[in-house]
């Protein structure tokens, strides 16, 4: 599924291929996840269109237009892929061609969101910090952590605490750290939170390194597999060989090892 990693790879791949560039044609085929204009408006107001700058945020795209602003969010299965002009894609949601390039976003299941507005999206700034952008403050986290009675599991996930982070990063984040998901961030020291900080941006340079290419294919697909649980309960820590754990919290998954994640009593 989409997080950090894999947008910050949409963000590079897009301005590889759309930055300072006019689109020459657009397709916009009517779909759930359009918002801001119609389908025929945003082909309209897309064509012709030069591709002045392309951010990212947390898991939001922002590619500032010379006719406006085209926002993009992944969901859980979007990703912008670079195609042959001929090429037919399943699953198309929209395409954009520039000379030398056509660009298009696939997403099966249309949980993701594609947005032409001239306002500000409102999403974009009650984002946290960014790990990559901004980097993360460890002492700035605490203090934004430290009363809240939310286990540290679902306080990572908080998109106003951090933006970016989502199951996949959280996991990851606290086996490195070897904190328990079930900990209450109250009872986290300033120690422990700088040692999940490290965590993030370890397991997002990690993710960065391993994904770098034109396409992803994510684990839900049947993609590999690169990380050290998530997706990979009753496998041995590859710390300590302890067999890992899945529990829910919030409604996902979370696996870790019982071992070097032990609770403190
Ligand atoms: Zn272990």
């Amino acid at each position: 599924m989409p997080e950090l990693p894999e947008v910050e790879m949409a963000a590079r791949n897009l301005r590889r291929w759309l930055a300072k560039k006019t689109i020459v044609a657009a397709r916009i085929p009517p779909s759930r996840i359009l918002r801001g204009a119609s389908p025929p408006e945003m082909e309209q107001r897309l064509t012709g269109a030069r591709v002045e700058r392309i951010e990212r945020r947390g898991k939001w795209l922002r590619l500032t237009l010379s006719t406006g602003t085209l926002w993009s969010h992944l969901g859980m299965t979007g990703k912008w892929v670079r195609r042959a002009p001929d090429d037919e894609e399943k699953y198309e949601r929209a395409r954009l061609d520039v000379r030398g390039a056509s660009v298009r976003y696939r997403d099966p299941r249309m949980f993701g969101r594609l947005v032409l507005s001239d306002d500000e999206m409102p999403e974009w700034h009650t984002l946290g910090p960014d790990p990559l952008v901004d980097g993360i403050d460890p002492r700035a986290l605490y203090e934004r952590v430290h009363r809240s009675a939310r286990s540290i599991k679902e306080v990572l996930l908080d998109q106003t605490v951090l933006a970016g982070v989502g199951n996949i990063q959280a996991a990851e984040a606290l086996w490195r750290a070897r904190v328990n998901p079930t900990r209450a961030a109250k009872s986290l020291s300033a120690t422990e939170v700088a040692a999940i900080v490290r965590g993030i941006d370890a397991s997002i340079a990690y993710t960065l390194a391993d994904e770098a290419g034109p396409e992803i294919t994510y684990v839900e697909e049947g993609g590999q597999n690169p990380f050290m649980v998530y997706a990979k309960s009753g496998q041995p820590c590859r710390r300590c060989k302890t067999r890992l754990r899945q529990i829910r919290q919030g409604g996902r998954a979370t696996v870790f090892c019982p071992k070097c994640q032990a609770k403190r009593s």
